[in-house]
């Protein structure tokens, strides 16, 4: 009987909603055409009935209630501890779904994120039935994030936005990767500078947080220091709650995998993109938004802070980077992509990893050249896309 009560989740959530209760409302992307984008290629958007939604939300309440009834026959007094997520991850009957409630119950976030791609494409009363129906099943939750296109968002108005809040979505997660318009163009983004800017405003009066994500990287080597200077002037006239950092890698089925492969775009390497977040932090003047590096892409994951007090140590950061010998930024972006290092003081702090980085490089070196380590290096960064 476990086996069938099941609810559906999409692909991706955004790394800050790892703990969350992941429900799809919507399936795949309405645009999917940005070639750095991987993600929906080859899957159609569509959406779901209110219905359909409100049965998954349905279903979840029921699982979440089993778990706590499992956890009252264990002894546990409904409470979810390790003991009982074992129980649920280890036993064949329980579907991904009571894994995935019993995971958040667990972490006790009361963070729901609405997958996928741009849920506000959704018609302002639906969204908002949906969201009651939500907090009426599960009052615990205290926060409801969700993804959305600015080219959406400015297709609502401030009062659907007020109403939707209302309703309980408290935060938007926006993919505006850049405000440098030729490279929004180029990148098939299907949004200009000024529609980011003004999507980001309307989010703001209706009094929603909002989560700016950024890609350094995404200029290559030809467009990198426009990208980062009208990125960050966007940013400036948005003011957002967050500024977050996703540094690009490509996918071998993004469409942007091609034009690299044929000489037409040149990627950034680590020590370009170091010096083009430098240029970006630098711009980013009049706000007081925080600045996040939690993606594993990122080379500098340090690069963190609230604005403006915390500007100069992101510098630092960046400065300390740079400072340090060819040899040591070797041996740190070597140690970051492999997943061993999260600051540069780690070189110094844990030296047997040092030791096997150092043996690892020298062999790479005899047996495939300078080039075979940056092979793998890239190779290694490129396991999280
Ligand atoms: S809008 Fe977002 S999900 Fe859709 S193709 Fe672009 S980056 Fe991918």
């Amino acid at each position: 009987m476990v086996k069938e009560l099941t609810f559906e989740q999409g692909p991706i959530r955004p790394p800050s909603e790892s703990t969350s209760f992941l429900l799809r409302i919507t399936r795949n992307c309405p645009w999917n055409q940005c070639l750095f984008c991987s993600i929906y290629k080859g899957m159609k958007f569509s959406l779901r009935s209110v219905e359909e939604i409100k049965q998954d939300i349905q279903n979840a309440r029921d699982i979440a209630d089993n778990i706590k009834a499992i956890s009252w026959k264990m002894g546990k007094s409904g409470e979810i501890g390790p003991e009982l997520i074992n129980h649920v991850f280890n036993n064949p009957d329980f579907s991904d779904s009571y894994r995935s409630i019993g995971i958040w119950l667990y972490y006790g976030t009361g963070a729901c994120f609405l997958q996928d791609a741009d849920n506000l494409i959704m018609k302002t009363k639906d969204l908002v039935e949906v969201l009651n129906f939500l907090r009426e099943k599960f009052p615990e939750i205290s926060r409801i994030t969700t993804y959305s296109r600015s080219r959406t968002i400015v297709n609502k108005s401030v009062g659907s936005l007020k109403e939707i809040r209302e309703a309980g979505l408290n935060r938007i997660h926006v993919g505006m990767e850049s405000g440098y318009d030729p490279l929004l163009k180029l990148m098939k983004k299907g949004v200009s500078a000024a529609q980011h800017i003004e999507a980001g405003r309307k989010v703001l009066e209706a009094g929603m947080e909002l989560s700016e994500y950024v890609m350094p990287g995404l200029g290559g080597q030809e467009m990198w220091k426009e990208h980062a200077l009208d990125t960050a002037k966007a940013i400036n006239r948005i003011n957002p709650h967050f500024i977050r950092l996703r540094s690009l890698r490509i996918p071998h089925r993004a469409p942007l995998y091609e034009r690299l492969v044929a000489g037409e775009f040149r990627v950034q390497t680590d020590d370009m993109l170091a010096e083009e977040i430098q240029l970006f932090i630098k711009g980013l003047d009049g706000i007081t938004s925080m600045v996040t590096s939690d993606h594993i892409m990122n080379l500098l994951e340090e690069v963190t802070g609230k604005l403006p007090e915390d500007k100069g140590k992101m510098l630092e950061v960046i400065n300390k980077y740079q400072a340090l010998s060819d040899y040591e930024r070797l041996l740190y972006r070597f140690g970051r992509r492999g997943g061993a290092y999260r600051s540069t003081d780690d070189l110094e702090k844990d030296l047997a990893t040092r030791a096997r980085i150092e043996n690892l490089i020298r062999r790479a070196r005899s047996e495939k050249g300078e080039e075979g380590i940056e092979r793998l290096i890239c190779d290694m960064a490129d396991q999280y896309i």
